[in-house]
C-alpha cells in the first residue's frame, strides 16, 4: 500500500528547517504534501499565495513532495488527500507540549491516522520563522537559514531600507 503524508504548518515563511525535514519525509513516504495553513487567527507576515509560491520554490528538487494550501479542519485535509499520516517537526523540549496536545486531539478525531514527529539536523534545530523574522527587521543576514529567494522577500517586507 503506499503511504501518503501531509506535512502541514505556517511556513511563514519557509526555512531550512522545514525543508530539512520534507526530505526525510520525502524519503520516507510514497507522497508528501506540505500543507500550507490559512490560520486566519495567526497574523502571518506573508500571504497564503506567498508562502505557498515561496515553499514551492523551496521544495522544487525533492522528489515525491508537493505544495498545497488547505482551509478546513488538518483531519478533513488529510482525509481528502487520503493521506494515512501526519508529519509535525520536533526542533527542542519546548516544542513537545503543544505538538504533544495537538497529536493526541488529532488521535480523538481521528484514530486511524498516526502523527511522525521527525527531528531536523542539529543546525536546524534552534531554527523558527520568528527568529527569522525578528533578526530580518533588525537588518541581519540569514542567507544560511532561508532560501535565496526567500530571504529577498524578507528583506523587501520587513527592512527595505536596509
Ligand atoms: P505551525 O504554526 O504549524 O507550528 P510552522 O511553520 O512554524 O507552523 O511549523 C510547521 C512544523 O514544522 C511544526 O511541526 C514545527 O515544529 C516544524 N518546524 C519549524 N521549524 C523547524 C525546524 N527548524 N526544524 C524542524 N522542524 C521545524
Amino acid at each position: 500500500m503506499d503511504t501518503f503524508a501531509v506535512y502541514p504548518g505556517t511556513f511563514d515563511p519557509v526555512t531550512y528547517g522545514h525543508i530539512d525535514i520534507a526530505r526525510r519525509a520525502g524519503a520516507l513516504f510514497d507522497r508528501v504534501i506540505l500543507a500550507v495553513a490559512h490560520n486566519p487567527e495567526k497574523k502571518t507576515l506573508f500571504s497564503v499565495e506567498e508562502r505557498v509560491a515561496m515553499l514551492k520554490d523551496a521544495a522544487s528538487d525533492i522528489d515525491g513532495v508537493e505544495v498545497d494550501d488547505f482551509g478546513d479542519l488538518l483531519i478533513d485535509y488529510v482525509r481528502r488527500q487520503h493521506a494515512q499520516v501526519i508529519i509535525r517537526g520536533l526542533r527542542a523540549v519546548s516544542d513537545f507540549e503543544f505538538e504533544l496536545q495537538m497529536a493526541l486531539t488529532n488521535r480523538k478525531l481521528a484514530d486511524d491516522i498516526q502523527t511522525v514527529f521527525m527531528m531536523p539536523s542539529e543546525a536546524y534545530s534552534y531554527l523558527s520563522s520568528r527568529i527569522i523574522k525578528e533578526v530580518v527587521r533588525l537588518g541581519a543576514d540569514v542567507e544560511a537559514f532561508v532560501p535565496p529567494n526567500v530571504q529577498a522577500c524578507l528583506k523587501k517586507r520587513l527592512n527595505p531600507e536596509g
